[in-house]
């Protein structure tokens, strides 16, 4: 597995892979990986004769100091991980390597981000598409893969690429979950034991809630899961909104569009969880 931190060696080594004729797959991290991510890994190995991870916690993208510095970094087990799936080539920028200065884009994605993720964390959205779009201009992919367990951002990408006319074949990947249920996250290492027991709980009203549909109205069914996770003390509620899969707009009826996923963020002591259920499809 070949590893590159520089920019232009990257961009060099990849034009002549490209120039071989090889379809370039790429997954972009913030490293301490997990089953998750090693899934898109595998689709894109599937896919593509070269495939290529980036490890980058993208400073730009954190709205909390804090969530920032306390990121789980854990590079050596990062590169094992990646060298047993077949993973062909790691690219891991320093912060100065991506941004020598300030970058001021500014990123309108209509009413996408004015809700869930994009509500909650100003400015999130605007620093995962410069970075997504940089990453894309450096290794040049034929195709990107991404978690629906980030649903809002795949379709932020997905709008992102459409809109700029970028040459990158979007690939969404369905979330892995533990055997109980918890969605795979690089955060969840950062759960107390206490808290990490109590986490399953998310998935599990998340599938209750869906058992509802569609008998129990839009309105009752976002009643009902806020008052069952205030019944547990360590779970800090933060939103539970059901939505149009395309638009991300708040539905009132089940009858409203064809496509509805359930979407949550839940803080479990420091940490912040979310995860999503598709409820029609
Ligand atoms: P991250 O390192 O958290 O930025 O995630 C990198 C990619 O892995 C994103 O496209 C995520 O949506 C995806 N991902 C993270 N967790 C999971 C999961 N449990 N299942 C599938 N994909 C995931």
């Amino acid at each position: 597995m070949r590893v590159f931190e520089k920019i232009s060696e990257t961009h060099n080594f990849l034009k002549t892979v490209k120039a071989r004729g090889l379809s370039v797959g790429f997954v972009p991290t913030m490293g301490a990986l997990h089953r998750g991510h090693i899934s898109l890994i595998e689709q894109s190995l599937k896919e593509n004769n070269f495939t290529v991870c980036s490890i980058f916690v993208n400073p730009i993208q954190f709205n909390k100091k804090s969530d920032l510095k306390n990121y789980p970094r854990e590079t050596t087990s990062d590169f094992q991980k990646l060298k047993s799936s077949g993973c062909n080539m790691v690219f891991m920028p320093s912060n100065d390597e991506m941004y020598p200065e300030p970058v001021n884009t500014q990123y309108d994605f209509g009413q996408l981000d004015k809700v869930m993720e994009g509500k909650h964390r100003p400015g999130h959205f605007n620093g995962v598409a410069i970075v997504v779009r940089k990453l894309f201009e450096i290794i040049m992919p034929d195709k990107a893969y991404f978690g629906e367990k980030d649903f809002q951002q795949l379709a932020i990408i997905q709008y992102l690429v459409k809109k700029n006319n970028i040459p990158v074949n979007i690939v969404p990947c369905p979330i892995i979950r533990e055997n109980d249920g918890l969605a795979m996250s690089s955060r969840n290492v950062r759960l107390t034991p206490a808290e990490r027991k109590e986490a399953p709980v998310i998935f599990q009203l998340l599938k209750q809630a869906k058992e509802k549909v569609p008998s129990l109205p839009v309105e009752a069914s976002g009643k009902w899961i806020k008052e069952e996770f205030n019944k547990y003390p360590s779970i800090k509620f933060e939103y539970f909104e059901i939505v149009d899969m395309e638009t991300l707009q708040p539905v009132k009826e089940w009858g409203e569009c064809k496509k509805i996923i359930a979407c949550v963020a839940v803080h479990l002591g420091k940490i912040r969880l979310i995860d999503n259920i598709i409820l029609i499809s």
